[in-house]
C-alpha cells in the first residue's frame, strides 16, 4: 500500500505559537525535531496496517522542516519548494491513501494558528460556499484522484473541520486551542501514541472517496485592496468586491494550483507595515 504523508507544522505536537514555526530561529529549529517524530508517529502506524511505501511531503513555510537523519527509514521525503501540487506532491492515481500531519484551521477561523496557506493576506476563503482550510482543499483534490483521507492530526478544532471532508480518517487531537496563540497541550509521549493509533486504524478503514464534481468555485477575501489588484492579474480571477476576488476552475487540481499563484501574488503586493 502507498501512503502519502502531507506534513504541516502549526497542528505538530506542543506548537502553539510563530515563534515554534517560523524558519531558522531557535523554537523552529526544537520544534522540527517534534514534527520529525509527529511524522515517525504516523509512519509507525500506517506500516503496522500494511502500507510499505510511505512518502512524507513536508508541507510547511520553505517545505525544508523535517529533519532529515531523524526520519524513520521506512518512508521517503519530499523537501523542498516549489512543487506543482504544494502540499499534496506526490498524490497520484496510485496512491491508496494520504494523511494530514500537523494540519491548522482556515483563514478567519479560530484554531492554533488558523490561515489558509498564507498567515496575513487572508481574512477568509471559501471553496463551493465552504470554509476552505487547507485539509478541505488538499482532500478534494486527493479524492480527484480517488485517494481518500486516511488521518488528520493537529489541535481539536482542526479535528472537528476534519470530520466534514473525512469522516472515515483516523484522528489526533494533540492539543486543545484556548486561543489561536495558545493551547492546552497533552505530553509528546502521549501524542506519539495517539498518532500512531490514529494511523493504524484509518487506514484499516481505508475506502475509496466520492470526488466532488466541478466545477470549483472560490471566493477569496484578503486583508487589503492592494493584494485583489494583484490577484486580478491571472486570466479568470475577477474582482468581485473592494478585499474580494472569485475565480472557478473545472476541475480541482486547476482551482488548487490556481490558488497558489492568488497566494504568490497577494504576498508580494503586502508591504510589511501596512499590509
Ligand atoms: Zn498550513
Amino acid at each position: 500500500m502507498n501512503v502519502l504523508i502531507s506534513a504541516d507544522m502549526e497542528g505538530i505536537s506542543g506548537v502553539t505559537s510563530p515563534a515554534d514555526v517560523h524558519p531558522g530561529t531557535p523554537g523552529w529549529d526544537h520544534f522540527r525535531k517534534i514534527m520529525t517524530a509527529d511524522v515517525n508517529a504516523a509512519v509507525e502506524g500506517f506500516y503496522e496496517a500494511g502500507a510499505r511505501n510511505i512518502v512524507v511531503n513536508d508541507s510547511h513555510a520553505n517545505m525544508h522542516n523535517v529533519v532529515y537523519d531523524l526520519l524513520d527509514p521506512r518512508a521517503t521525503l519530499i523537501s523542498g519548494r516549489h512543487k506543482k501540487h504544494c502540499m499534496v506532491e506526490g498524490v497520484t492515481k496510485s496512491t491508496d491513501a494520504v494523511a494530514f500531519i500537523g494540519y491548522h484551521t482556515a483563514a478567519g477561523q479560530q484554531g492554533i494558528m488558523s490561515h489558509t496557506y498564507s498567515g496575513d493576506i487572508y481574512n477568509a476563503v471559501w471553496l463551493n460556499g465552504e470554509v476552505c482550510s487547507e485539509g478541505y482543499m488538499n482532500a478534494l483534490f486527493a479524492a480527484e484522484l480517488g485517494v481518500p483521507v486516511v488521518l488528520v492530526s493537529g489541535d481539536d478544532l482542526t479535528i472537528e473541520d476534519a470530520k466534514r471532508y473525512a469522516p472515515d480518517a483516523g484522528f489526533a487531537a494533540v492539543k486543545r486551542c484556548v486561543d489561536r496563540f495558545t493551547a492546552e497541550c497533552i505530553a509528546p509521549e502521549k501524542t506519539f501514541e495517539i498518532i500512531k493509533s490514529a494511523a493504524r486504524d484509518g487506514l484499516s478503514r481505508l475506502r475509496k472517496p466520492e470526488p466532488l464534481k466541478g466545477p470549483f468555485t472560490f471566493r477569496i477575501e484578503f486583508a487589503a485592496a492592494n493584494q485583489v489588484i494583484a490577484a486580478t492579474h491571472i486570466p479568470g480571477v475577477q474582482q468581485t468586491g473592494t478585499r474580494e476576488v472569485t475565480y472557478t476552475c473545472e476541475k480541482m487540481e486547476q482551482a488548487l494550483r490556481c490558488f497558489e499563484v492568488v497566494t504568490i501574488l497577494g504576498n508580494t503586493s503586502r508591504d510589511a507595515i501596512y499590509g
